[in-house]
């Protein structure tokens, strides 16, 4: 039985759907054009006028929106009200250089919010629940949004943050949390805690479930975790730009519902910036369709992802956007192979031998360019013998080879040795740059 927060609007028939989205497109460049300086210079210069958006296929006329365009006007100058009217601000945590300032007005947290509560009900979150959060809480959207989402189901919050972790476990086991929500990453951590504590969660906790994101994460790390821990993995979108974490999957983990009615979502071709159609890949590109004091005009994420628009098993008629496979910047080029980090997670994992800790080490020697993949190996074959040790680096390097076409330099090391993360894991280490 699938339950919903909003039945009428998860449900709505998809041609219903895309209408309200054409009426809030039309409003939205209006508002936007009368509104902010910003965009009524960005849309005189593209020689767009508001009138000339009249329905959903007008969208591809309109000029994107990037993060430079928040550098270039930071920190406030595309917001659409007068500060007045903002009642919180937020920061980006800064993943790819200056970060960013990000405003809500009243209606804006509660659209976000709207948005969690829709998600959390939809991963069968209510009630009943327990909800630790151990996002960051700050300036980073991930504690905060958690938090009001958790709450507006009717759920308990725990707003333990990240860190402190056998604190974190101790709260988990007295107050009963059935959900975790952090990054994939942390959970990793607390788990290796919960083990040298020598308790499990499924027999010493009442955990049911994760709502991990933040990060880039593989289906076999998703496989991992919900193997070795007994709980559900669920994965949640966002950025800052756009709210915050916004979106989950649903109970059949096969994609992130996105809702139409508050986001329109296109996928293009970052080089060209031509749409492409459901089921390419390509650069997330969104639309916020109803906030006030940032909206956003066909703002490039970055992240790179499919949208699949077919109507979910559970009933729920918006698109979905499959797993991210990361962002453009992330992409690492070694010898002209083109690959990201969560590809190569993907492929360590399907290695049982393997732990779930690595890093991408990426260096010149001379003109070459060189990656060296340390990955952690479980306890057991720790012990083994060298000659097992090495028989197993060479099985690592073929499949990457075999799997990605990738030459990397394989290095196991003992389980322990990688940094583990509080908040979004620092999986590549790049020394040309240092
Ligand atoms: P930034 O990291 O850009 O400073 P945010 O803290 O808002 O700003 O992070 C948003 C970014 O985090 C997204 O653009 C995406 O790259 C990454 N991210 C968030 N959730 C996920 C997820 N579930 N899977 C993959 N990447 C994610
Ligand atoms: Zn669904």
């Amino acid at each position: 039985m699938t339950d919903y927060w909003d039945p009428l609007i998860e449900r709505m028939p998809v041609d219903e759907l895309k209408k309200v989205q054409e009426e809030k497109l039309v409003q939205l460049v209006h508002y936007v054009y009368n509104h902010s300086i910003f965009y009524r210079k960005r849309f005189d210069k593209a020689g767009i006028s508001p009138d000339d958006i009249n329905s959903l296929a007008d969208i591809t006329r309109l000029p994107f929106t990037t993060k430079q365009d928040l550098r270039d006007t930071y920190p406030t100058g595309m917001f659409c009200v007068p500060k007045k009217m903002v009642v919180r601000y937020h920061a980006s945590s800064g993943t790819t250089g200056k970060p960013t300032v990000v405003g809500y007005t009243q209606n804006d947290i509660n659209e976000w919010t709207i948005s969690l509560a829709r998600a959390l009900t939809s991963i069968g979150i209510g009630r009943e629940d327990v909800v630790q959060v151990g996002y960051g809480y700050g300036l980073f959207t991930g504690g905060l949004g958690l938090h009001y989402g958790a709450e507006m189901v009717g759920a308990s919050a725990i707003p333990t943050s990240s860190g402190n972790t056998e604190r974190q476990i101790e709260l988990m086991q007295d107050l009963g949390s059935t959900v975790i929500a952090c990054t994939p990453s942390y959970f990793l951590h607390m788990s290796e805690v919960v083990n040298k504590l020598g308790i499990n969660f499924k027999d010493d906790t009442e955990l049911k479930c994760g709502v991990f994101g933040a990060e880039p994460w593989s289906q076999e790390m998703r496989q991992r975790i919900e193997k070795q821990t007994g709980i559900k993995a669920y994965d949640i979108f966002g950025t800052s730009e756009i709210s915050g974490p916004l979106f989950t999957e649903c109970t059949y983990q096969d994609g992130i519902h996105i809702w139409a009615d508050q986001f329109l979502i296109e996928v293009i071709d970052p080089k060209s910036g031509e749409q492409l159609p459901d089921g390419e890949r390509g650069e997330l590109v969104v639309t916020t369709l109803v906030k006030e004091a940032l909206p956003l005009i066909r703002y490039r994420i970055g992240d790179l992802t499919v949208i699949n628009s077919e109507p979910c098993k559970c009933g729920r008629t918006h698109p979905r956007i499959m797993r991210i496979l990361g962002r453009t910047d992330d992409m690492i080029i070694v010898r002209g192979i083109n690959v990201f980090p969560g590809q190569v997670e993907a492929v360590l994992l399907t290695i049982p031998e393997v732990a779930e800790h690595y890093q991408l080490i990426i260096d010149r020697k001379g003109e070459l360019d060189t990656l060296t993949v340390q990955v952690e190996v479980t306890k057991d074959v720790f012990s083994d013998k060298i000659s097992d040790l090495m028989r197993l680096e060479n099985k690592v390097g073929k499949s990457l080879k075999t799997v990605l076409n990738l030459s990397a330099k394989v290095e196991l090391v003992e389980p322990g040795t990688i940094p583990r993360s509080m908040g979004k894991a620092q999986r590549v280490i790049d020394k040309r740059k240092i």
